[in-house]
C-alpha cells in the first residue's frame, strides 16, 4: 500500500493486488468526519488505512462513497458497520443483482471476511454536506450506475472508473450521457483528478486526460478512427470493450 497526501487534506491510498492494476482508496480528512471513497477488496486494507488515520489525525466517524458497484469498489463496505455508506440509487439495485455473483467469481482476490453491504443511504443526482465542503454527484459513464465526489475545499475530484490512463473500460452503450458526464468534470474547477485505477503507481492523470478519454468515446459513438485503438498501448483495453460492448448489443462496424 502506497500513501499519498493530496494537498490539505486528502489521502491517496493506492493497492497493486489485482494483475498490475493499480487501485485506489481516497480518504478526504474533513471537519467532521472521514470521507472514504471506494472501499476496495475488504476489510483488512480498511482496517489498515482506519488504523493509520486514527494513529495520525484521530477518531472521527467515517462516511463512505461507492463509486459503482463493481466488487473492486465496495467489498470493504463491511468494515464500516455504523457508518453512513452512500451511492447512486441503481448502485444499490446493481449490487442487488451482481453483487454475490461478483464475490464468487473473484473470490480469489478477498482480503479479509468481506460480507456484502449494500450502501444505507441513497441519492438521484447530487448529495451535498456543506459543512464538509464535499459535493457527490451522479456521472453516468463506466457504468450506468457511475457517481463522483469532489472537494470543494481542495479542489479534488475523485471520479471513480469514470477516467482511466490512457482509454476508460466500456460497458455501457449510453455514450452520450458518458460525454455529458465529461463534459461536466472537465467544466469543474478541479486542481487534482483522482481516478479508480491507474497502470502506473507513481503518476495521476493530468487534467488533459479527459480530453484525450473523450475523443476515445466520440469515435467508438461515431466509428471513426477507431484504427488508432489498434496501437499497442490500446489494443488491449479496446479489444475488452469491444467485446463487452458487443455482449450488450453494440458493435462498431469499423473495428
Ligand atoms: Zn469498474
Amino acid at each position: 500500500m502506497k500513501t499519498t497526501q493530496i494537498r490539505s487534506r486528502g489521502w491517496l491510498f493506492t493497492f497493486d493486488d489485482i494483475d498490475g492494476l493499480y487501485t485506489n482508496v481516497f480518504v478526504i480528512r474533513c471537519k467532521d468526519y472521514y470521507f472514504v471513497c471506494d472501499t476496495y477488496l475488504g476489510p483488512e486494507p480498511m482496517n489498515k488505512i482506519k488504523k493509520l488515520l486514527f494513529k495520525n489525525f484521530g477518531e472521527k466517524q467515517f462516511i463512505v462513497f461507492n463509486s459503482h458497484y463493481h466488487w473492486d469498489h465496495i467489498w470493504g463496505n463491511c468494515a464500516f458497520p455504523n457508518s453512513l455508506i452512500i451511492s447512486h440509487t441503481s448502485t444499490v439495485n446493481m449490487i442487488n443483482i451482481y453483487g454475490e455473483a461478483e464475490l464468487f467469481s473473484n473470490k480469489k482476490y478477498k482480503q479479509g471476511n468481506v460480507k456484502i453491504v449494500k450502501p444505507n443511504m441513497v441519492f438521484g443526482n447530487t448529495i451535498s454536506f456543506p459543512n464538509e465542503k464535499i459535493v457527490i454527484f451522479y456521472s453516468p459513464g463506466h457504468t450506468f450506475d457511475s457517481s463522483s465526489l469532489y472537494d470543494m475545499l481542495d479542489r479534488v475530484l475523485y471520479v471513480g472508473d469514470n477516467i482511466e490512463d490512457p482509454i476508460p473500460s466500456l460497458e455501457n452503450k449510453e455514450f452520450d450521457q458518458y460525454i455529458e458526464t465529461m463534459k461536466k468534470y472537465d467544466n469543474l474547477d478541479f486542481k487534482v483528478l483522482i481516478p479508480g485505477h491507474m497502470r502506473n503507481e507513481e503518476d495521476l492523470p493530468k487534467p488533459k486526460i479527459i480530453k484525450k478519454n473523450m475523443k476515445y468515446l466520440t469515435s467508438i459513438m461515431d466509428q471513426t478512427g477507431l484504427s488508432t485503438y489498434q496501437r499497442k498501448q490500446y489494443r488491449n483495453i479496446h479489444r475488452r470493450n469491444l467485446e463487452s460492448l458487443e455482449k450488450i448489443g453494440y458493435v462498431p462496424i469499423e473495428k
